[in-house]
């Protein structure tokens, strides 16, 4: 017990849940921290499910460079991109577009591919010590495609994740509809789709209050629910994180796991990472006579459906430029207008729930940021559209870079 190494981590979401999972087996007494009353009350709350371990492409694309005027214009129902002049903004949406390129956007979806690999492999690790309930659905995943350009993205990408070991197939539209028979339903023609049989779906947030309960019973984890964290800093080579109760905490490393909130530490600490909030919704409504039981996504609408036994969960909408989390019923009846137009049939969509919105905590490459930031204070963060699928991964990598540091 005198030589256990402490760690505080600061967040109680998905990564930061991962994190202290990860941290504790390895020997560290660590202590979790969040301000809410639970776990998993941010972006892990209310998104789309998706453990989409092979649809990993960076968001950064030469298309989506072509599709900038359009969405600073709000002609994009689905993406908005709202200028701020705000520093860290700017430079934001510079460094994105720097990521536009065929050479960087490849870059970045292989390296987010092998992170989803590795995350794979931790959670089926996890899974077979620790069998936890997180109404985990091996349903494997559909992305419809629907014009010729979406088909040739999509073949590009196919072939440039098979010579990376992944097992993706492309479907007919009939061979789509066979697998999937609620896509006859489709409100329009798609020309085909690219299935991924290993993609899976599962209660993000259950599996984080979970996880973190295991972690208190097996592990000897602290959580500290209603515990806000003021500051971080550096006293005589220990890690201090000041809560504002004006308590401090002490430990030999401090992990900063708190999503979009990230900077508001790191600032005073001389650092800024390039995090941004990306505003996204969802909802469910009960099933419909032809509800998926596949994942599906439909990339045109950007939005995806996601099976759950007796009602469906529809996930949309990418706005960049804001950090409100409320529900705009605006943009919530457009995801459902979007749904509806997709797969008419998928829901009863008058009966939909009030919705959800949360914050993706975005970095301009897709990729998340898990490093030592300096001596004993770490980062895992960032991790955009993909963060319940890439959690158990970057907490393996968190880790790693812990480990080399020490
Ligand atoms: C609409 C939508 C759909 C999505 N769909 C998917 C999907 O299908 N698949 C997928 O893999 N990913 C998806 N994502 C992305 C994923 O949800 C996020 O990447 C992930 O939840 C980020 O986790 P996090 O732990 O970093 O952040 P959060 O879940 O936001 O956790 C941060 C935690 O830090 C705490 N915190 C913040 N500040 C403080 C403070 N000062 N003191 C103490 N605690 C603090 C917060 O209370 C919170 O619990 C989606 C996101 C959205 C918005």
């Amino acid at each position: 017990m005198g030589n256990q190494r402490s760690a505080i981590v600061v967040g109680g979401g998905i990564i930061g849940a991962t994190s202290a999972y990860a941290l504790a087996r390895r020997g560290w007494r660590v202590q979790l921290i969040d301000r809410e009353a639970q776990a998993a009350q941010g972006a892990s709350l209310g998104n789309g499910r998706q453990l989409s371990y092979s649809h990993t492409n960076a968001l950064a694309s030469p298309a989506i460079l072509r599709e900038i005027p359009r969405l600073v214009l709000g002609c994009d129902e689905a993406f908005k991109l709202r200028l701020k002049l705000d520093r860290a903004f700017l430079s934001w949406i510079l460094q994105f577009l720097g990521n536009c390129t065929s050479a960087a956007n490849r870059k970045n979806t292989l390296e987010t591919l092998e992170l989803a690999d590795r995350s794979r492999a931790a959670m089926e690790q996890l899974l077979e010590q620790h069998p936890i309930e997180f109404e985990r659905r091996q349903t494997g995943k559909l992305v419809l495609l629907r014009s010729q350009a979406e088909l040739n993205a999509a073949r590009a990408s196919l072939e440039m994740k098979r010579l990376a070991g992944l097992v993706q197939a492309m479907l007919s539209y009939q061979e789509a509809c066979f697998l999937e028979p609620a896509l006859e339903q489709a409100r329009e023609i798609f020309l085909g789709a690219l299935y991924a049989p290993g993609d899976e779906t599962g209660n993000c947030a259950e599996f984080a209050r979970n996880l973190i309960a295991l972690c208190e019973e097996q592990f000897g984890v602290e959580f500290h629910t209603l515990s806000r964290v003021i500051g971080v800093n550096r006293k005589c080579g220990r890690s201090v994180v000041v809560l504002d109760s004006g308590e401090e905490r002490q430990a030999d490393l401090v992990v900063m796991a708190n999503g979009h909130a990230i900077n508001q530490f790191l600032e005073p600490l001389g650092h800024r990472l390039p995090i941004q909030p990306m505003k996204g919704y969802s909802f469910t409504a009960p099933v419909g006579n032809w509800a998926p039981r596949v994942s599906v996504t439909d990339q045109r609408r950007r939005i995806v459906f996601t099976s759950l036994g007796d009602r469906v969960l529809v996930a949309g909408i990418a706005e960049l430029g804001t950090s409100d989390t409320r529900v705009d019923q605006l943009r919530l009846q457009s995801v459902i207008a979007a749904a509806r137009a997709s797969l008419p049939e998928a829901a009863v969509y008058s009966e939909a729930d009030s919705g959800w919105a949360g914050l993706r905590p975005m970095t301009p490459n897709s990729r998340p940021i898990t490093c030592m930031l300096e001596p004993g204070i770490a980062v895992n963060a960032g991790h955009g559209m993909l963060g319940w699928t890439l959690a158990m991964g970057s907490a393996e990598k968190l880790c790693e870079v812990v480990e080399s540091a020490t």
